[in-house]
């Protein structure tokens, strides 16, 4: 449509211009007529080739300018052309992520499907009271991993909607820290790696979503413990600084290589197929920006890995 309105515009001005041109010669000329009734003399023919000469030239210039209308129109119908493939790129894209997910959601469904059929069969028979319990483990696991990847779809679904909803109050961050420390204490196995809280003793007063907090925390640390050792350690610390709180979550795990680092807040970035779909870190980015708080990471492959967010204090 604008390129059309453009286009018209351009001819309107042309036409407008080449009317003008021609009213201001033919004016010129009337006036220059009482002296060509007399008897047609060269200076007046010469006036009229001068004035006709320079009507073309303005003629030249206004086509020249309309030229320019329609190469413009062009380019910008070719950008349009462009744009338009590129959201096609993006639905397939998007087409592909579905799939994915779709996929993904399966694995975890069928050995909670499995391991419920095994405690169905066995438990009359074969009342093992530890076999029965593995199992049962494994059924809590699953369904904590298929909750996660629920979660992160339905994040990532409102993200594309719009941006990620919090709702602020102001609480004491530690209590949030402790709860997700107990939390993976609770389910600690001989194969994790050890996890601490360095808190300071006073409150932490800040303006943030608990629940929202807590869900970036749990991936921040469920990521350390997932890349690190049984030998190594996780701490997360917290502290203010200047008019902030900064929290970090700081393990002796991997660590990640530097051509990758750009890359872990992006959308589905992961390395290997395990886990989650690569959304934790970015809505993890996109929580903590909506608190207005920034998120870093700093790694080094065989150290360790830390990821640090800041919120606002109060
Ligand atoms: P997902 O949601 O699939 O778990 P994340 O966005 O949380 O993905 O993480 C993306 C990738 O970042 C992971 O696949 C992993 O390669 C890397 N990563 C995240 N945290 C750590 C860490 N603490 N140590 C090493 N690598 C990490």
């Amino acid at each position: 449509m604008t390129h059309r309105t453009d286009l018209d515009a351009g001819r309107g001005r042309t036409d407008t211009n080449l009317a003008e041109e021609r009213d201001q010669t033919d004016v010129r000329l009337e006036r220059a007529a009482p002296e060509a009734e007399r008897p047609a003399s060269a200076a007046v023919n010469e006036a009229v080739a001068a004035e006709r000469a320079g009507t073309d030239d303005s003629l030249l210039t206004e086509r020249h300018e309309a030229d320019a209308v329609v190469d413009r129109t062009m380019r910008l119908l070719a950008d349009e052309r462009r744009e338009l493939g590129a959201s096609k790129a993006a639905l397939a894209g998007r087409d592909e992520f579905l799939a994915m997910v779709t996929h993904d959601l399966r694995n975890p469904l069928t050995v909670i499907a499995m391991d419920a059929e095994m405690i169905a069969r066995s438990t009359p028979d074969e009342p093992s009271a530890a076999r029965i319990k593995a199992w049962a483990a494994e059924i809590g696991g699953s369904c904590k991993e298929l909750r996660r990847m629920v979660g992160d779809l339905l994040d990532f679904a409102a993200m594309e909607a719009g941006a990620i909803r919090v709702s602020t109050v102001r609480a004491d961050l530690r209590r949030v820290i402790e709860k997700v420390v107990a939390s993976f204490a609770s389910r600690s196995t001989a194969t994790a790696p050890s996890l601490v809280a360095e808190i300071p003793g006073e409150p932490l007063l800040a303006r943030f979503d608990p629940d929202r907090i807590r869900q970036v925390l749990t991936n921040l640390v469920e990521n350390a413990m997932k890349f690190t050792a049984p030998t190594g350690s996780v701490k997360v610390r917290a502290a203010p600084q200047g008019g902030e709180v900064l929290v970090s979550v700081r393990d002796t795990g991997t660590g990640i290589r530097a051509a990758d680092l750009p890359h872990v807040f992006e959308r589905f970035w992961r390395l290997g197929e395990e886990g989650g779909w690569g959304l934790g870190l970015y809505i993890c980015k996109a929580i903590v920006q909506a608190h207005g708080g920034k998120i870093e990471v700093w790694s080094e492959v065989g150290r360790g890995s830390a990821f640090s967010f800041t919120l606002p204090l109060e």
